[in-house]
């Protein structure tokens, strides 16, 4: 006979919202509302002795991420494409980058005229690095590696920097959903040449669009600056080099613009005050997901390396060798007793889903162990305005219908 909490179990239904976000904070409202009071949006539009609210955010995510120069940008996919062109990408070129990934990482590759090269996914959903490495074995490989933190899982980053030191690579990093995530307490963006980030609703700070940009070069970063649109203005940057830098490269430097305003830094600087915070109440959403996971039969974690302080804003498991009809028939369980869950192994491009061989401007290799693993990934987002018990009813759910599935089939 079924227990109360047995058929709890199997009836229980979520009700909360899988892309509701929580709202912006009152701080960060009063300092929005101020800018529109004074009608000063664009950010090079500042009164005598005003930095500017883009200034300041660029001045403050510097010092936050420990890096002399930093720019604020239009969105993420603009600071990766101004990440390629600022270190030298020209239309022609090859350009490494992870075959899981989102659609705006190789589409900044493609923005730039250089074409993608697919390097591998691991069942821990990083960078392959022994393939990484079998791309740099040959002669004439790409010079730069466009690497992805994808859904915020950092590969072992200092032998990756090894092996891309070794070979001449430079590394940009794809921090969209690594901000405020550290590897061996470094920060997620300072290990490669530039670490581009987004502010778009999605991600860990939300001001619609955008993005920012962190460097340690100061070329590169002078040349972003010009390249985002400064004009002659450059020399109103704080977080920049100096103008010694930006003479070198202020005539062959086309300005692409695609700068920030002073509305969406004005949004952003509390937020980014508050990001330590925010990085604790994930995890502690993705923690109590993660525990009522764990043993499920058939469904298998992506164990978090002990260097890494990841970001639980999103969560992944693998229902690995399970047939489509399998996967399916979870998704469709889950998603009738409210639990969104997204995956990467469906044979059309959904939504915010796609796969490497879904971009067909760019060649596409074979890669069957990459495949197998793509095909088994289930993907779930975790906004803060899920409490821990929504947290712990949602994983009650999976954990009952993938059990279900899988006892009446196991594949
Ligand atoms: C969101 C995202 C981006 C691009 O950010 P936008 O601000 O939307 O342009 C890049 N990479 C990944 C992995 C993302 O999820």
């Amino acid at each position: 006979m079924q227990s109360d909490a047995d058929k709890r179990m199997m009836t229980e239904i979520f009700t909360g919202s899988f892309t509701q976000q929580e709202p912006i904070p009152e701080e960060a409202i009063e300092a929005a509302v101020e800018v529109m009071r004074h009608g000063r949006l664009h950010r090079y539009n500042v009164a005598e002795g005003e930095a500017g609210e883009v200034t300041l955010l660029e001045e403050e995510f510097a010092t936050q991420m420990g890096a002399p120069y930093a720019l604020a940008v239009a969105s993420g996919g603009y600071a990766l494409a101004t990440a390629l062109r600022a270190v030298g990408v020209k239309p022609g070129d090859k350009v490494l980058t992870n075959a899981f990934t989102l659609a705006p990482v190789p589409g900044s590759i493609a923005a730039v005229g250089a074409d993608p090269v697919y390097v591998g996914v691991t069942e821990a959903l990083t960078l392959d690095l022994e393939d990484l490495e079998r791309q740099l074995s040959v002669d004439g490989h790409p010079r730069v590696l466009m690497l992805s933190h994808m859904r915020g899982h950092l590969c072992d980053i200092d032998r990756l920097m090894a092996i891309c030191d070794a070979a001449g690579v430079t590394v940009i990093e794809d921090c969209a959903h690594t901000m405020g995530a550290r590897w061996n307490g470094v920060l997620s963006g300072r290990h490669g040449a530039v670490g581009c980030y987004s502010c778009q609703t999605y991600k860990h700070v939300n001001s619609g669009e955008g993005g920012l940009l962190v460097t340690s070069d100061p070329e590169i970063a002078a040349r972003a600056i010009m390249l985002s649109g400064s004009y002659m203005l450059y020399s109103r940057h704080r977080a920049a080099p100096g103008p010694e830098v930006f003479e070198r490269i202020k005539y062959e430097t086309p300005n692409i613009s695609g700068r920030m305003d002073n509305l969406r830094a004005a949004i952003l600087r509390p937020q980014l005050r508050d990001l330590d915070q925010q990085v604790q109440r994930w995890n502690a959403r993705y923690q109590r997901i993660e525990a009522g996971l764990r043993d499920t039969p058939g469904l298998m974690m992506v164990e978090r390396p002990a260097e890494e302080l990841y970001v639980g804003s999103s969560i992944q498991f693998l229902l690995l060798d399970w047939t489509d009809q399998n996967i399916t028939e979870v998704l469709n369980r889950c998603a009738a007793r409210g639990v969104e869950l997204k995956w990467f192994g469906a044979s059309e491009p959904v939504a915010f889903t796609s796969r490497y061989d879904s971009w067909r401007y760019a060649e596409a290799p074979v890669m069957p162990a990459s495949d197998r693993v793509l095909h088994g990934v289930i993907d779930m987002r975790v906004p803060l305005t899920f409490s821990l018990e929504d947290c712990a009813q949602i994983a009650r759910i999976i954990r009952a219908e993938v059990a279900a599935v899988f006892q009446a089939d196991p594949n």
